[in-house]
C-alpha cells in the first residue's frame, strides 16, 4: 500500500520517536509499505515518521538491496564527507550536508534478530539522513546552501 508521505511543517516530523517494542505481522506489514512508498516516490530511503509513525524504524534502499532498519544506534563513524542531499518529506530542495563518511549501525531485523551492517558512500549518508529523522532532525536543518530545483526527484 502507497502512503501519505508527511511534509516538512508536519509536526510529526519533529517528534523524537518512540523505540519500536513488539516486532509483529503489523509492523512488517507497515515495512511493506514504507518500501514500496519509497521506491514509488523514487527516494533511497524513508523513515517511519514520515509516513506519519513516531516509531523508531527505517527502510533504505541505496542501491545495493533493501535495508529494514528497527531500533538502529551508530556505534562506529569516522571521517567526514560534504555531499548534497534530498529528502521526500521537503520535496525539490537540495543542500549540502556533512556526514560521517562511514558508520557501523546496530539495529533489529523484522524478525527481532540484532543485525550490524558497516556503511560507507550513499548508504552510510542514507542511514544518518534516515536516523536523523527519528530525532526530529531535518536535512534543511543542517544543510548548507539550499537551493530548489523544480522538476528533480529524489
Ligand atoms: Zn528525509
Amino acid at each position: 500500500m502507497i502512503l501519505d508521505i508527511k511534509k516538512a511543517g508536519d509536526p510529526v516530523l519533529k517528534e523524537v520517536c518512540a523505540p519500536v517494542k513488539h516486532i509483529d505481522k503489523s509492523l512488517r506489514a507497515l515495512l511493506d509499505d514504507m518500501a514500496e512508498t519509497m521506491r514509488k516516490a523514487d527516494g533511497v530511503g524513508i523513515a517511519a515518521p514520515q509516513i506519519g509513525k513516531a516509531i523508531r524504524a527505517v527502510v533504505i534502499d541505496a542501491g545495493d538491496g533493501l535495508h529494514e532498519l528497527i531500533n538502529p544506534e551508530i556505534t562506529f563513524k569516522e571521517g567526514t564527507v560534504k555531499e548534497t542531499e534530498g529528502c521526500l518529506s521537503v520535496p525539490n530542495y537540495y543542500g549540502e550536508v556533512q556526514r560521517f563518511a562511514r558508520v557501523k549501525v546496530k539495529f533489529l531485523n523484522r524478525w527481532g534478530k540484532q543485525k550490524h551492517l558497516t556503511a560507507e558512500g550513499l548508504l552510510s549518508r542514507c542511514i544518518q539522513h534516515e536516523l536523523d529523522h527519528l530525532n526530529g532532525q531535518m536535512f534543511i536543518d543542517i544543510a548548507e546552501n539550499l537551493t530548489y530545483r523544480e522538476g528533480d526527484k529524489k
